[in-house]
């Protein structure tokens, strides 16, 4: 067995402890090589519970939050799914594993190059990414039977245009920030146009950032110069 294999366990059970009882999220995190998408000098705690730089100022979720919002989408093969912010591209490679198909947006290009690059090696097919603003959604794909936002809307609610793009019966859930600027993981459960709000628990996520991050100051003077 593998110095991984032995840790996945480890942190399998303890996901089982902190309430992650879906044995299809289980067996999604059982088998996505999480070590493939850290950095280098942070490997050895690919199978720790926490959060890590994956570059960009970003982070790779912790496994509990990965678990916990995969489990709250009750997902199935039929379903296709949004994702806002691929980041590593480790929970696009989560979802793939258990719905139709994953379109995920991801406003960093540099960071969206290292996923495809994964997910291909890893052989992960069912899904489509593209560089751009998320808090836009993908209305030429909508609507979406499940939508999941990985970066913390500075608003109470996610942003009109993601509510908009989910299809009736739809779940969304997504990290918002209070008046008081605590951040918290809602679940948004559309039923016609109606729309129903769970408080699932606190959360601390790197920002929802509108636009698409600009081209560096040194590419900017490259293409002055
Ligand atoms: N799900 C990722 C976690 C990424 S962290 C993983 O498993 O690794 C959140 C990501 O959201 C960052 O990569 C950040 O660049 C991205 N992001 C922030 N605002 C965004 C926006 N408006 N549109 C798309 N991506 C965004």
């Amino acid at each position: 067995m593998s110095v991984w294999e032995a840790r996945k366990i480890r942190l399998v059970m303890e996901l089982r402890q902190q309430g992650i009882t879906d044995t299809q999220v289980l067996g999604a995190i059982e088998r996505v090589p999480r070590e493939e998408f850290i950095p280098p000098q942070f490997q050895d705690k690919s199978y720790d519970n926490v959060a890590l730089p994956i570059g960009n100022g970003q982070t790779i979720s912790q496994p509990y939050i990965v678990a916990l919002m995969t489990q709250a989408l009750h997902l199935d093969k039929s379903h296709k799914v949004l994702e806002i912010g691929t980041g590593s591209g480790y929970q696009t490679a989560i979802l793939a594993r258990l719905c139709r198909r994953v379109y995920s947006i991801e406003r960093i290009p540099e960071l969206l190059e290292g996923a495809e690059t994964l997910l291909h090696r890893l052989r992960v097919r069912n899904y489509t990414a593209t560089s751009g603003d998320g808090t836009k959604g993908w209305k030429a794909q909508a609507p979406f039977a499940r939508i999941i936002v990985t970066a913390a809307s500075a608003a109470a609610m996610p942003p009109q245009a993601l509510v908009d793009q989910l299809d009736n019966g739809g779940i969304m859930i997504c990290p918002v920030t209070r008046e008081d600027r605590t951040q918290h993981l809602i679940k948004i459960t559309r039923i016609m146009d109606q729309i129903f709000y769970e408080d699932l628990c606190p959360v601390r996520f790197v920002p929802l950032l509108p636009d698409v991050e600009p081209a560096s100051n040194l590419q900017l003077l490259r293409a002055a110069g």
